[in-house]
């Protein structure tokens, strides 16, 4: 008799009996509780039962995020599912579309949201409305993308807790045996969550996202008549929106959202804790970079020189800089801003502070290297500089 081989961590002999079918842009997390309901248990037993021992390590993880190639197979197998289908419920499915990451990174990219934010708090967002219209309720892949913050459909703001107990949105800790869009912790029924509806005046930030949407989907953005990768675009997005959150001090004069940009900046600065102002702010962020690229390079050039902003500025202390990204700013942003921004006293510290902590030396070239000016001919830095550095 052929031995059987044990594995003391997977649980290999049952296939699963009841199959729930995959739904449109499903997330894996979804899709695994909407089974586990069916079967009567929370996540953490019913993965412990059916796929791992440790179930109730693998449901605290996020799950939609993990990238597990033995649990890939493992779905696919007690599933008889295709292993494509079951990959596609996975975040992962868009890696190289939407973002790039090694493969056994533990946080998810900018591009998506954490499930824990302590800033921000907008970890499992949804749309109250299609909740309603599903047939069978579940939670989309793309409510977790950052640049996803309201639902182009039903024109509201996407929202992150339960407006009965205030509690966040977590399916794996739902124990009731009722659908996904009941509360986990006092059952009652998202779908009548009053949702925060967006103003016509906003509904510009709306095309953003189905624009963004579109090139996710196709894998492609056409800027300027050129098709670029889209993973290039969702990279430079968040360098954009960096360099874009200036608060009052934004030159932006034509976008649409502008005076609504700085009346939140302006609220935020008094109440930092009004969650649903930092969505509406990364709602604007996002459509500012949409601004930028329907009216390509124009916008672009005028943003970093109303706002005297150096080619320095737009490339350093970002990560992983594509070759696209890079190339745009060398096309369009002078390398040195020879007729000088102002420069302050603080930057020429800071610069000093920064060479002396490197062990570098410190003299005006390299100062003023790091700074970002000419070292000489700048008449600002080099009165600051002398003042600084000959007491
Ligand atoms: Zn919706
Ligand atoms: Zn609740």
């Amino acid at each position: 008799m052929k031995k059987i081989k044990r594995n003391k961590d997977w649980v290999q002999d049952y296939f699963f009996l009841i199959v729930p079918r995959p739904l449109k842009d499903e997330l894996l997390s979804s899709w695994l509780m909407r089974m586990s309901i069916e079967y009567k248990r929370n996540l953490s037993e019913f993965i412990s039962l059916f796929i791992w021992h440790e179930g109730n390590a693998i449901s605290r993880t996020d799950i939609d995020f993990l990238y597990n190639e033995k649990l890939f197979n493992h779905l696919t197998q007690k599933s008889h599912l295709l292993k494509k289908e079951i990959f596609s419920l996975s975040l992962h499915s868009e890696e190289g579309h939407l973002f790039l990451c090694d493969e056994n990174s533990l946080y998810p990219p900018l591009q998506i949201r954490k499930l824990k934010d302590k800033r921000t708090h907008n970890g499992l967002m949804y749309c109250p409305k299609c909740l309603a219209e599903d047939k069978i309720s579940y939670f989309r892949k793309k409510w977790r993308y950052n640049f996803y913050n309201a639902c182009p459909k039903h024109k509201v703001f996407l929202t992150d807790k339960c407006w009965g107990c205030y509690n966040k949105i977590s399916l794996s800790k739902i124990k009731h045996e009722k659908e996904l869009c009941f509360c986990y912790n006092c059952e009652r029924d998202l779908r009548e969550t009053v949702s925060l509806p967006i103003e016509s005046n906003y509904e510009y930030g709306l095309k953003a996202i189905e624009w963004f949407e579109r090139g996710l989907t196709r894998g492609y953005f056409v800027i300027n008549k050129k098709k670029v990768k889209s993973v290039f675009v969702f990279e430079s997005i968040t360098y954009l929106r960096f360099l874009l959150d200036r608060k009052e001090k934004l030159n932006f004069k034509k976008f649409p959202l502008i005076e609504e940009y700085k009346n939140i900046c302006k609220k935020l600065d008094r109440y930092n804790s009004k969650k649903t102002l930092f969505i509406k702010k990364e709602f604007i962020l996002t459509s500012m970079v949409y601004y930028i690229f329907q009216n390509y390079p124009k916008i672009l050039v005028d943003f970093s020189k109303d706002n005297h902003l150096t080619h320095r500025d737009f490339i350093h202390g970002f990560k992983d800089i594509s070759f696209w990204y890079k190339s745009m700013i060398d096309e369009l942003i002078p390398m040195k801003n020879k007729i000088g921004r102002e420069i302050s006293e603080s930057e020429v510290l800071g610069a000093t502070k920064y060479l002396k902590n490197q062990g570098k030396v410190v003299n005006q070239i390299s100062v003023a290297e790091i700074v970002g000016c000419p070292f000489s001919i700048h008449k600002g830095f080099v009165k600051i500089y002398k003042k600084l550095h000959n007491k």
